[in-house]
């Protein structure tokens, strides 16, 4: 990874990092984020042409447009700032799904094999929405630019960064290290509750992100494999379940499966295996 710039401060820097130093320590818990919505934005477009550059992307485009349409279709529902949602599909037969800052969204295409029904694919995807939607991403940044010392550098982007070119640049070599940022369990957890949320606004029947733990566990037990990356970014299914049942409550209806879920399942089989993930 290369190192960032060091940056010379002027009296007035100095006292600007100072200031944000307190600022930071005041409102240290998880409130504040020093990114802004455009920024996070940009900074999503730049980390987007990586994961193109590395991950291979589903060359099939009717099963690409079913899992945009139904994203699109919760994304209109997710609270938070209007981000540019996309979807895009990964050829990788591993189970996992991540969301990039400002609107890009990834589902691997072992999301379709497994999962049994639509509302169980609506649900991975509205957990990453919900991620998104709620600036976990810029949280994130925030908190390991302050980590990392980079105080001096975020108070040059506040002095005098309009476009924000200056963030993003940062916010790249901070997602350098791993396209996935790597959230809190406390994200986790939200994401799961707001993606919950997402879900049955957008007409789902929420028990289907509940019921896709149990596919996660079953896979676990049969191709450990294909869900170690998912697994070790977040907390164990078993767990999820629990919390999501008593979220969901005795709370039903809502759509449970399509028939452009079973189409597009149904073509996904047929293709040529999907390879491994990189590691
Ligand atoms: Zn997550």
């Amino acid at each position: 990874m290369e190192r960032p710039p060091r940056h010379r401060h002027g009296p007035s820097g100095r006292w600007r990092a100072v200031a944000l130093a307190i600022l930071l320590s005041e409102t240290a818990a998880d409130t504040l984020s020093l990114i802004s919505v455009s920024d996070e934005i940009a900074m999503g477009r730049q980390a987007q042409q990586q994961v193109r550059k590395t991950v291979p992307v589903l060359a099939d485009a009717e099963v690409t447009a079913y899992v945009t349409r139904v994203g699109k279709r919760l994304a209109a529902r997710a609270p938070g700032p209007r981000y540019p949602y996309s979807f895009s599909v990964a050829n990788h037969r591993e189970l996992n799904a991540f969301a990039l800052p400002g609107g890009p969204v990834w589902v691997h295409r072992g999301i379709l094999h497994a999962a049994a029904n639509e509302s169980q694919m609506a649900g991975v995807l509205g957990h990453e929405i919900a991620h998104i939607a709620q600036r976990h991403a810029a949280d994130q940044i925030t908190k390991q630019l302050v980590a990392n010392g980079f105080l001096g550098l975020l108070g040059a982007v506040l002095g005098n960064d309009p476009g924000g070119a200056r963030t993003a640049q940062i916010g790249a070599q901070v997602l350098a290290g791993g396209y996935m940022l790597k959230f809190s369990r406390d994200d986790e957890r939200e994401a799961d509750r707001i993606g919950l949320q997402i879900v049955q606004r957008a007409g789902w029947d929420p028990r289907g992100i509940a019921d896709f733990m149990d596919v996660l566990r079953r896979e676990q037990g049969r191709d450990p494999g294909s869900v170690e990356v998912f697994l070790s970014s977040h907390p164990a299914p078993a767990e999820r379940a629990v919390v999501l049942r008593k979220l969901i409550g005795s709370r039903s209806g809502g759509t449970r499966d399509s028939a452009g879920f079973r189409h597009a399942k149904a073509r996904v089989l047929r293709l040529p295996p999907a390879p491994r993930m990189k590691r």
